[in-house]
């Protein structure tokens, strides 16, 4: 356990996670409380919650001297970085935060912020749960605001508004939204692959065809089994053949369409992503597939 003296009692050997730092000087929580009892008073004051290095932030487990690994700023010993590594989101993030926030709340117990913050957390989690990204962004962007010194949930309303702006189809603010997480996420949270799902469809958008093509070959990489993933890479050699006219580009259209067809030649959403890349070569028109369906709202064939 690490240990501080309170600059305000004087106080020595307190623990370091029964402390904080207001306005930079050393509180113990006793004189957290004499003197802050109302939370007003900590309005516009600077408040910094050092964790102790050697106490899991987990499971509190005391370590003596050694100084744990981190996730994020909360030290976490071996067992539990396990435990938490092995958890899938969203169970991960229910698990973790909320220790997070039980953690805050017990030591910051007048601290009506947190209480907002930590209600409008698990609502969000909630929603996201159901599929409700809107609200769970809303909703988690509202607690970020009301604890903005908790970094981990300004990433995770970031990550909710990333993910509903991909929705929404508005690719390029996805990406720059997405791209603020990177590495401040756990990989069960998938950052990489939506990552890569936006900058499809932002280069896509930019008419940066070579950009397209990358990055669902990236794609591809990951899930070289997926059908959708195989048809997204026809898709961009059926752009670039549309653009330049270039009768290579069009035969590897071609390959990776019987390819894919291969997999998934039945599902009706893989026959109407079929179409639209047959007609972005025959036509060399590049539309989206909202106007390709409002175009030929009965298919598209050659005959
Ligand atoms: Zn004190
Ligand atoms: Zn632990």
């Amino acid at each position: 356990m690490t240990t501080t003296t309170c600059e305000t009692c004087e106080k020595e050997l307190v623990p370091l996670n029964e402390s904080a730092k207001i306005d930079s000087k050393v509180y113990c929580n006793a004189c957290i409380e004499a003197h802050f009892s109302d939370p007003k008073s900590l309005e516009g004051r600077s408040i910094e919650k050092v964790m102790d290095p050697t106490i899991c932030f987990s499971c509190s487990k005391d370590f003596g001297d050694r100084e744990l690994r981190k996730i994020s700023v909360y030290p976490v010993c071996d067992d539990c970085e396990i435990m938490i590594q092995n958890r899938s989101f969203p169970t991960w993030v229910k698990g973790f935060f909320v220790a997070i926030l039980l953690i805050v709340i017990g030591s910051w117990i007048w601290n009506w912020n947190f209480y907002q913050a930590y209600g409008n957390f698990r609502e969000a989690l909630e929603s996201f749960s159901t599929g409700d990204v809107t609200n769970a962004r809303r909703l988690m962007s509202l607690a970020s605001d009301e604890v903005p010194e908790v970094d981990d949930l300004k990433t995770l309303s970031r990550y909710f508004h990333g993910i509903e702006l991909l929705k929404e189809d508005k690719s390029n603010e996805a990406l720059a939204e997405l791209t603020k997480c990177q590495e401040k996420l756990p990989e069960s949270y998938n950052l990489q692959s939506l990552i890569i799902e936006a900058k499809i469809g932002s280069s896509f958008d930019n008419k940066d065809y070579h950009g397209f093509l990358d990055a669902a070959k990236e794609r591809l990489a990951m899930d070289s089994t997926s059908p959708v993933s195989m048809t997204s890479v026809a898709s961009a050699y059926a752009c670039l053949y549309a653009v330049k006219g270039d009768e290579e580009d069009k035969n590897n259209a071609v390959r990776y369409l019987v390819k894919s067809k291969a997999i998934d030649s039945t599902s009706h959403e893989m026959k109407e992503y079929y179409s639209i890349v047959e007609y972005r070569l025959f036509s060399r028109n590049i539309i989206k597939r909202e106007d390709f369906i409002k175009q030929f709202p009965n298919g598209w064939n050659t005959n």
